[in-house]
């Protein structure tokens, strides 16, 4: 018998023994189309820096001729550096990493979520944090949100306490809305978890992104076992193509994830690739400086076309006033500019660009709201600092 070519159909798909609990759920998504201006997934919008890429190339080189054997499975090396770049006095002992922070994110799912367990967010958040936990069988909790997608430490604290889930995810900056939260929402969250031992995680995928004087819940973990602040090397580092994430915490957290984590998880080419940036992290970051001059940018061009961008933290704007969200996107599409709609009615999301990439949005965008005038009548978040969401 031989294979017919036809790609598979939903039916084929349900006379699998597939799980139940991951019948009818959708895979991660996000549309890879081939336009000028791709400002849809958070990527880095800047190319790694020649010397970057002349340091990880001589770099994988030499990890080529060893390819032979497994590799470190400690990447004790990588954890060194990683542990040096973070600061805050940790060591590598601290440090742990994966193949993007979503396999850490998976990881911790693994050892701490599971079958009969519950892991708590709170939407609209990272929209990889239902499907890892229906991955790993975990139960999802949605907690709620104030007016402009707030988060405030009463409430967070509130809503954990009473659910009392085995894993709290808070995501600062927040994806979709950009915004990061205070440490007192972490802080409170921590507290709330003591008396049922909730692992409390901060998802810092943006973090180098911050504004001026936000800062980091890597600070709190001294005398917090619990808590684990994960980062990421594709968005400040510009190496999404790489997939590096990492974590910082208490030594024991790392322990519990060599449980899950399959041998030798971290290819002698990703670690290669890992440490030869993290040698040249001061020339990487020169260009998070120019992207959030672009976001700036953005922020300042939507507000002057009359709409409503979020406070962001992060190398992309969440901005409200839209009419017809999907009619936006699809108009700016037409214009060669695929920014993320992300299912809120009357808001997209856009990633800050290179200079001209931002230009081409910002002239587009005014192009389409002149055209449509696609102004909404709610109000929405305001740059306002204290509205942290
Ligand atoms: N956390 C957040 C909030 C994200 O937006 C992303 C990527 N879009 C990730 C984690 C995962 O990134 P990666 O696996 O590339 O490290």
């Amino acid at each position: 018998m031989s294979y017919s070519d036809a790609p598979s159909t939903p039916d084929a798909l349900a006379a699998l023994p597939l799980r139940e609990n991951l019948r009818g759920l959708s895979p991660y998504g996000a549309p890879q189309l081939d336009v000028p201006v791709t400002l849809n997934t958070n990527e880095n919008t800047h190319p790694v820096p020649d010397e970057v890429v002349a340091a990880i190339r001589d770099s994988v080189t030499q990890a080529a001729s060893s390819l032979n054997r497994y590799p470190d499975r400690e990447f004790t090396g990588l954890r060194q550096r990683l542990a040096e770049y973070l600061g805050y006095g940790l060591t590598e002992n601290h440090v742990w990493a994966a193949n993007g922070s979503n396999e850490i994110l998976q990881q911790l799912l693994q050892a701490f979520g599971g079958p009969g367990r519950t892991v708590m967010s709170f939407p609209p958040t990272y929209s990889m944090y239902p499907l890892l936990a229906a991955g790993t069988d975990t139960s999802y909790l949605s907690g709620l949100r104030g007016p402009g997608f707030s988060l405030t430490a009463e409430s967070a604290a509130a809503q954990v306490a009473e659910r009392e889930p085995n894993l709290v995810l808070l995501c600062s900056p927040n994806n979709p809305t950009g915004t990061a939260l205070g440490l007192d929402v972490v802080e409170a969250v921590y507290a709330a978890t003591e008396s049922f031992k909730g692992m409390v995680i901060v998802d810092e995928a943006y973090a180098e992104f911050a504004l001026a004087g936000t800062e980091s819940a890597l600070s709190l973990l001294p005398g917090r076992p619990r808590l684990v602040v994960t980062r990421t090397m594709s968005k400040a580092f510009a190496l999404a193509g790489a997939r590096l994430g990492y974590l910082a915490a208490a030594p024991e957290v790392s322990d519990a994830l060599r449980l899950v984590r399959l041998p030798y998880h971290l290819s002698a080419v990703t670690q290669a690739t890992a440490i030869a940036a993290l040698e040249h992290y001061g020339v990487l970051l020169e260009n998070v400086e120019d992207i959030k001059r672009q976001r700036d940018r953005i922020v300042e061009g939507l507000k002057g076309i009359g709409l409503e961008p979020a406070v962001s933290d992060s190398n992309f704007v969440f901005f409200g006033g839209l009419d017809d969200a999907h009619a936006t996107w699809q108009a700016l599409l037409d214009r060669g500019v695929l920014v993320r709609d992300v299912g809120i009615p009357h808001h997209l999301r856009v990633t800050a660009g290179t200079e001209a990439e931002t230009t081409a949005f910002l002239d587009a965008m005014a192009d389409v709201i002149g055209r449509l005038d696609h102004r909404s009548p709610q109000p929405f978040p305001t740059t306002d600092r204290p509205a942290r969401s």
